[in-house]
Parts: C-alpha cells; sequence; structure tokens
C-alpha cells in the first residue's frame, strides 16, 4: 500500500517537473536576438534559468552558436589590403543561460591601435557597460579561436560558466586550463585559480578543417595564426561554415527556436566596424 503510494507521489512529482520544464522552454522560445548594443539589465532579469536539455541536443546547440560565431566574422572579413584595418578575423558571441546571444564582437586591435582589443575582451567589457551587472554566472563565450591568457583571465573574473573555441591556438591557448591546474603537491606548486571556467573544444568539421589546415602551413614553415586567418584557404573555410550555418537541420526538435534566433541575430549583425560604448 505505502508502496503504490510512494510510486504514485513519484510519478506526480514527476509529471509537475516536465510540465514546468514545458512552460521553461515556451518561454524562452519568446525570447528576441538582441542587437549589440541593445542589451539592457531588464532583458537581463526576464532570461529564466536555463531548462535542462539532453546532452546531445546541447552539443548541437553548441554547434549552432559556433557557426554563427565563424559568420559574424566572415561578415567582416579581413585581407592584408583591408583600408582600413579592423584586426584579426576572430571573433566570439556570449550566450546567456536562457540560451539567448545577448552580445557579439569581433578583434579591433589595428583601427583602435590597442593590442588589447580582442574579440572576448570586447565582448565581456562592452557587455557588462551596458548590462552593468558584473557577473556572468551561467553564460557561455563562444569564441572562433582558442582564447589567450588576457581574454582567460577576463573569464575567469567574471565568472564565465564555460568556453566553447572553434580554433585551437597551438602558442596562446590552454590558458584557462592552466588556471585550473592543481599543481600543489608539486615542489613550489600551486592551487589552481579560484573559480574554474571550463574550455572545450567544438566538435564541429568546420573547428577540425581550420586546425588541420593550420597545421599544414605550420609545417611547412609558416609562422603566426593571425597571419593564416587573413589567408585565402581561412576565408574558405570559413565561407563553408557560413553554408553550414545557413543550410543546418536540427536533429533536436527544442533546438528550432535556437537555430532560427541564431539567423535573425546574423542577419542584424552589421558587416562594417562599430566602435563599442566601453
Ligand atoms: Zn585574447
Amino acid at each position: 500500500m505505502f508502496k503504490s503510494l510512494r510510486k504514485f507521489g513519484n510519478l506526480f512529482f514527476v509529471s509537475i517537473y516536465i510540465l514546468l520544464l514545458s512552460s521553461c522552454a515556451t518561454i524562452d522560445q519568446g525570447h528576441q536576438p538582441v542587437y549589440q548594443q541593445s542589451a539592457n539589465s531588464q532583458e537581463i532579469a526576464k532570461a529564466s534559468e536555463v531548462p535542462q536539455i539532453a546532452e546531445a541536443a546541447q552539443e548541437e546547440r553548441d554547434d549552432i552558436y559556433m557557426l554563427l560565431a565563424y559568420a559574424i566574422v566572415l561578415k567582416d572579413w579581413q585581407t592584408d589590403s583591408s583600408d582600413p584595418a579592423r584586426g584579426h578575423n576572430i571573433g566570439s558571441i556570449l550566450v546567456d543561460g536562457a540560451g539567448k546571444v545577448v552580445f557579439w564582437a569581433r578583434n579591433a586591435n589595428k583601427i583602435t591601435g590597442n593590442g588589447t582589443q580582442h574579440g572576448e575582451v570586447r565582448l565581456i567589457r562592452n557587455y557588462l557597460t551596458n548590462v552593468k551587472t558584473y557577473d556572468l554566472k551561467d553564460h557561455v563565450v563562444y569564441t572562433t579561436l582558442e582564447p589567450c591568457a588576457m581574454c582567460s583571465g577576463m573569464m575567469v573574473m567574471t565568472n564565465i560558466k564555460r568556453t566553447v573555441y572553434g580554433q585551437t591556438d597551438p602558442d596562446f591557448g590552454k590558458a584557462l586550463e592552466r588556471l585550473c591546474w592543481d599543481s600543489h603537491t608539486l615542489p613550489n606548486g600551486f592551487q589552481p585559480y579560484p573559480r574554474c571556467v571550463k574550455s572545450e573544444t567544438s566538435k564541429n568539421i568546420i573547428r577540425q578543417r581550420l586546425d588541420q589546415a593550420y597545421g599544414k602551413y605550420q609545417q611547412s614553415g609558416g609562422k603566426g595564426i593571425t597571419k593564416w586567418l587573413l589567408s585565402a584557404e581561412a576565408k574558405e573555410i570559413y565561407q563553408n561554415a557560413l553554408k553550414m550555418f545557413l543550410n543546418y537541420q536540427v536533429k533536436y526538435p527544442e533546438n528550432i527556436p535556437i537555430l532560427e534566433r541564431a539567423r535573425e541575430y546574423h542577419d542584424k549583425v552589421p558587416s562594417e566596424y562599430v566602435p563599442l560604448t566601453d
């Protein structure tokens, strides 16, 4: 008797939980893409906790956001002869806890004459200035190139949940991993830095193509990932990323609105340099 009552009770709570999840998903579908400079604290307040989704569906979501980041870089593709030169072919987007893209930025080192103007720095600094907050817990950064030490430090200090990168940087990468590394048992070792930000390689085929192509360039004596990113070969891979983004077919129905909003967001991102507010 008690067993069947307990069973009924469990079923009841599971049903309530499913109902709650589906209502969260409905709220999430109501979000519209936010244009770069229009993010404000009210919109942030509206953002609900992200409904738990299956790992495979999350991977697909990561794929969509990664392709969006590549597509945003391609929109203002730089070559050796770009005049004025904005900066490197690197960019990133910020996604909040509800799965909404809330900001984008591209590298602007050259046009600003400021070597700290990496995509992720501009992304985080300007977003925080707009929304007047300093904690980005639950937020994910999707960046086209593995973050450097400067950008990783900023991610740690603003409490970013995780980052996904679309190309490995053999020279300046693995900064977040080094901050997370616990070496205190070794002579002169350290505890890991507080707040470990998870850094993940994108599983998208474009990331593999970029890594392979840059690996070959290095083997043939080429030096410098930002220089290689100016090449016709790099552009062709980015153009394939855009095609993939525009023709993407989702396997998981819960990602249909994610893809639709990512495409709407892409349409609104301008192709020229935009001075930011910070
Ligand atoms: Zn950086």
